[in-house]
């Protein structure tokens, strides 16, 4: 985790292991609100090389995850809700 002097929080979430880790990184507000996420350069080595394997039927550039992630967040009064959030 790292936090920055405006008070800006990303948390970085391993996506698969190795030396070159893909990773994605959310980033939080000082309030600790989720502004968004981005993936690393390693996310989109690590795509491409599963393409390349066939283990993923769509280009890094198509990806899906561009468009958003799809994530789970938690509050007392709504329980367990999922909201989009923007990559960038
Ligand atoms: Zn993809």
């Amino acid at each position: 985790m790292l936090t920055f002097d405006d008070g800006t929080v990303q948390v970085q979430a391993a996506e698969s292991g190795g030396p070159q880790m893909a990773a994605t990184v959310y980033e939080f507000g000082p309030d600790l609100t989720l502004r968004g996420a981005r993936m690393t350069d390693s996310f989109w080595e690590w795509h491409r090389r599963l393409e390349q394997e066939g283990r993923i039927a769509h280009s890094a550039e198509l990806c899906p995850e561009r468009q958003g992630l799809e994530i789970q967040h938690w509050t007392r009064l709504t329980g367990w809700t999922s909201a989009r959030i923007p990559v960038r």
